[in-house]
């Protein structure tokens, strides 16, 4: 296993809990030790609690929504009704690089729209941040991802583009500006840029994306409207084709919540170590995510959650804490606006048991009143 211990207190802190065990932990080690093995040890237990903290909120977790029965499968991918609905698994990765799970964490599904994140940064990295704002935009469209009325709604003529990466239109013409001389120079851009996210190499559910490219005609049209507005310059059907594909690239819980921590952790991967993109890029992404994340829910998650996220009709869910940690969970079965119902719930919980929320601080001590004479 490929765990990297940086340096534990900076961990217990940087997860914003057992704030004050840290603290104390930390003036004992900036007094000189009278036993040098003293200050150690009060910096490993205050990470000892921290991490334990964790294990606890993600078994709790777990054990609360394991039996939970609301939601269904996506069945209009043919392949994706089929899916195993009980798998659930939870992993959080910290930026220290500490991998926490339960759960089935082996199980692989598609990732589907998790995938616009990661095609997203790959277009920034490559072309910088206007190039995405200038051309499909960072807008919500408030509606589902699929829409097409969305389209009509972000013409340019009417003061677009109000579009954005993670809904379907937007990240069909954000596939067509990867890089790539070829179909396969472009896949396998992406492919290989997904795998650095997740620190091992990614392949592609043939089935799923089989199942998908025999039924994507809504998408296909999509490629085309984009194409006839202007947002895709190019070969509208290899765009579709690749994002297709692209949504089919099979990942577990892990992977996602390492693909989730490597943004987290300023686009260097905690677990490999390896720095995939520029750190300066990753704000960029995470706004994205931010606004447009659980498609025209988004504002309810961030409303519970204050973290960017993304869900695919696969059942995954990533969010980012960023400073802090990525965490992922894997459920099928889904709500009506396409999002998995338990993973939604879990990683609501999780959150406010770790104190995520960077919205929710404790105010600082009032002033003193002036003494009175
Ligand atoms: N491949 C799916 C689609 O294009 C992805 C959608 C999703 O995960 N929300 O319909």
């Amino acid at each position: 296993m490929n765990r990297i211990y940086r340096t534990p207190l900076t961990m217990a802190v940087a997860l914003g809990m057992t704030l004050t065990l840290a603290t104390a932990a930390a003036a004992q080690a900036a007094k000189p030790a009278a036993k040098p093995s003293a200050p150690k040890s009060a910096a490993a237990q205050a990470a000892a609690a921290a991490a334990s903290q964790i294990q606890t909120a993600l078994n709790e977790t777990y054990a609360k929504f394991q039996n939970l029965q609301e939601g269904k499968n996506a069945d209009y991918i043919p392949a994706l009704a089929k899916v195993d609905s009980k798998i659930f698994g939870i992993v959080l990765v910290t930026t220290d690089g500490k991998i926490y799970s339960v759960g089935d964490t082996t199980s692989r599904v598609s990732i589907q729209s998790i995938s616009k994140v990661f095609t997203l940064a790959r277009v920034i990295e490559d072309q910088g941040p206007e190039a995405i704002e200038n051309t499909i935009g960072v807008d919500a469209t408030g509606m589902r991802f699929n829409s097409i009325v969305s389209i009509e709604f972000s013409q340019k003529s009417l003061g677009g583009p109000e579009m954005n990466s993670l809904v379907n239109p937007g990240a069909i013409a954000t596939t067509s500006m990867v890089k790539g001389d070829t179909r396969d120079a472009v896949w396998l851009n992406l492919l290989d840029w997904y795998s650095l996210f997740a620190g091992r190499p990614l392949t592609v559910d043939a089935e799923v994306f089989k199942s998908e490219a025999e039924t994507n005609q809504r998408n296909q049209a999509i490629g085309a409207l984009m194409y006839a507005y202007g947002y895709i310059k190019a070969k509208p059907d290899q765009a579709t084709d690749v994002y297709t594909e692209q949504c089919a690239v099979a990942v577990n819980t892990r992977d996602l919540a390492t693909m989730a921590a490597t943004l987290a952790n300023g686009g260097t991967n905690p677990v490999t170590g390896k720095v995939v993109m520029s750190a300066k890029n990753v704000p960029y992404v995470l706004a994205v995510m931010a606004t447009a994340g659980l498609y025209d829910d988004t504002g309810k998650w961030l409303y519970h959650t204050g973290l960017p996220g993304k869900s695919g009709v696969g059942g995954g869910i990533i969010a980012v804490a960023p400073g802090k940690f990525g965490i992922a969970v894997i459920s099928p079965p889904l709500d009506d606006a396409g999002n998995s119902v338990k993973a939604q719930k879990a990683i609501r919980e999780i959150v406010a048991r770790l104190n995520a929320n960077p919205y929710a601080v404790q105010p600082r001590s009032a002033p003193a009143p002036a003494p009175t004479r």
